[in-house]
Formats: structure tokens, sequence, C-alpha cells
């Protein structure tokens, strides 16, 4: 049985997926190695450190890329932050605290949970910008002496706001807390440095933003926290426990090795995606479509709040779903049905020869409805 995605040939704007599009490189792996298993044909035991396909080459050639000392491979971002806080608790139990940004992602909150640690959230500045304030880190690390983590969202993926994360390393630094930085949105996107930047551990998402089909990911940590991420089982020998064993064991982990090379190079261009998005936000704030988050902006993932599109979907007949349809009669995916007043997007690779498309559809779409 076959099933054909019905916007595969649209433009797409889709935040999650503008950075997750599949290299040709990608695709091919996809089909050759999409039997389960393939991936240890020539496995000795340890994933990280099989040469045929030759995953170990690409990991080591991760260290350089990330500029840190260790990387597993995981099933994405939050299995990467849950497998952090769950090592730390058990190595140290008196500390209950993981402090996280208002601006932190669901999955954080729950690996937290399920990890059975209690939450600490240094608030954003609310409407418009909804910065997170840094400098409040300092004075919530100095508060307490049982925080066992920090984990910032580097960016967050409603309004894809960059905060200044060596600040809040240099604060962890001074109160001996290890940062975690949630990289879902940055690795793959734009260049990321774990020592320049001063954390002790980062997420990527391959899915996201490293030209994947996912579900895998990255988790970096610093060589002083090797003993607890990568605990060796009591019982069988070379199997790390928080791994149990084995992670990302299958095509997934081969379409982020394969698109690599073309992620090295998108990374460079880091610049003009950022000047991309910029000129994007104020061609639709002449729309009178307000660009929410940071200002000017530093990531493509944008948040838009429009009342003219919101004052149109109470009046016409198809309600909320107008803005939705009238883009999808353009071809245009990515914007999520029945949101008028906010949604975010992402202009990611788009060409601006289609985001002139996509700002032509608003200008067309509020004329024709006002
Ligand atoms: C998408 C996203 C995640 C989840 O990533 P997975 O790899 O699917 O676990 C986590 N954090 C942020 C900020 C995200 O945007």
């Amino acid at each position: 049985m076959f099933f054909e995605r019905s916007v595969k040939d649209y433009i797409n704007i889709d935040p999650l997926q503008t950075g997750s599009k599949l290299t040709d490189d990608a695709k091919k792996v996809l089909l050759e190695w999409g039997d389960g298993y393939s991936i240890c044909d020539y496995c000795t035991g340890k994933l990280e450190e099989i040469s045929k396909p030759p995953i170990k080459r690409f990991a080591e050639e991760l260290l350089e890329f990330l500029d840190c000392d260790c990387v597993r491979f995981t099933t994405g971002a939050r299995e990467g932050k849950f497998v952090v806080m769950h090592s730390l608790s058990r190595e140290y139990p008196d500390k209950k605290y993981v402090v996280v940004d208002a601006n932190a992602h669901y999955s954080t909150i729950l690996s937290a949970e399920r990890a059975g640690l209690k939450i600490l959230k240094v608030e954003n500045s609310g409407y418009p910008e909804y910065k997170v304030n840094v400098e409040k880190y300092k004075e919530i690390l100095e508060s307490r002496s049982d925080i066992l983590l920090v984990v910032l969202t580097y960016p967050d993926g409603n309004y894809g706001n960059l905060p200044d994360a060596k600040r809040v390393s240099e604060f962890c630094k001074r109160e001996e807390v290890p940062l975690l930085l949630n990289c879902a949105y940055s690795i793959g996107r734009m260049p990321v440095s774990l020592r320049d930047i001063g954390a002790d551990f980062a997420v990527a998402s391959g899915h996201k933003s490293m030209a994947s089909s996912g579900p895998v990911g990255l988790l970096c940590f610093s060589d002083e926290y090797k003993k607890v991420i990568a605990k060796q089982s009591k019982y069988k020998k070379g199997k790390e426990v928080e791994f149990l064993g084995c992670s990302a064991r299958g095509v997934p982990l081969l379409t982020l090795m394969a698109s690599f090379d073309h992620v090295k190079e998108r990374v460079k261009k880091w610049e003009k995606e950022v000047e991309k998005a910029r000129w994007f936000s104020e061609e639709m704030e002449k729309m009178e479509i307000r660009q929410l988050g940071e200002k000017p902006h530093n990531h493509d993932l944008m948040f838009f709040e429009s009342e003219v599109l919101y004052d149109i979907s109470t009046r016409v007949k198809k309600g909320r779903y107008f803005l939705y349809k009238e883009l999808k009669k353009r071809r245009i995916h990515g914007i999520k049905p029945g949101l008028t007043k906010n949604f975010k997007l992402s202009t990611y690779l788009v060409p601006k020869e289609d985001l002139k498309i996509v700002l032509e559809a608003f200008e067309e779409i509020i004329s024709t409805y006002s």
C-alpha cells in the first residue's frame, strides 16, 4: 500500500520541516538501508564504533564540527535531555532541581518529570519580545545549592529567540552547576561550538535541523561527564546503561550521516539566512503582520501576530480555517490549520523567490477579504 504525501511539491515554511528536508544522498541511503537492522551488518557491539558504514568516522567528525569531547546518537533531542537528567540525578541524589527558561520546549519539562526532578523557571520579558533575562540565572543559582542542571533553549521553538548562552555558562561555572543547551533549532542550521559557549552538554535533533528523516538526535558532552553519561553496564560488557546498550540503530542515523557534508556547508551560510529572515519580517510588518520575539531577529524561526487576519476569520464562512485554505490553494504549506492571529513559520533555505510568493499570497488574501 502506497500513501502519497499531498504537500510534497508545495513551498514549505513549516518550522519543523525547513531544516529537515532530505538531501539526494540521504534519499538514496533511505532506500538502500531501509531494512531493519541493516546498520548492524558489521557491528562489533557499539553503534559509535561501526566502521562499515563509516559511523565511527562520522562520530569523530561530529566532535570537530561541534567542538566537544564526546558524542552519542539518540532518537532525538528529548531522549538526550532525559539521559542527562536521569544520569545526573542518579549521581547527585541530593540535587533535585532543573532550572529551565520560560521558553523551554515541553519535552524539557517531561524529561525532568520522568527523571523525578523539580523545575525552577526563569521568566521571559513577556509580550512582545518574550526574551529570557539571562541575568536572572545568577540570582537563582546563588540562591540554592540543590540545583542539578541548567537547561537553556537555544533558540526556543516558539519565538526563535537566541539567548546569550555564554553569559549563562559564566554563571553556571561560577556556581559549579552543569549547563545543557537545547540546540534542536540550532545545531545543523548555524555554527555551534560547545567549547566556545562553555556548555557541558548539548542536544541536537536530526529531524529538525540536520536534513535527516529521523527520529535521530545527538547528545554531546564534555569529558568531565563521560563517566556519568556513558556509564558501563555491570552485567553486559561494553554496553552503556543510559542508552540501553544501543540507541538510533537504523536508517534514520544513516540519513543524518548522508546529509552531513551538506549540513557542514550550509551552517557557513547562516548569516545569509538571518539576513533573509529579517527581510521577510520587515515585509510582513508592512502588511501589519507583526513579528514577535527578538527584533531584529537572529533566527529563521519567527512568530507573527495579525489582528487583520484574525478579524477576517471572525467574518468569513470558513472561519479560522480560511487562511490555511487560501495558502493551500496557492500551494504553500506550513502554517497550522486554524491559526490566524498567531502563527509561526520558518524561512530557512526557502529561496527568496518562493518567499516573495508567500508575501504576495498574504497581500492578496488580506486585500481580497478586506
Ligand atoms: C523540536 C524541538 C524539540 C524536540 O526535538 P526531538 O528531536 O523531536 O526530541 C526539543 N526542543 C526544541 C526547542 C524543539 O524545537
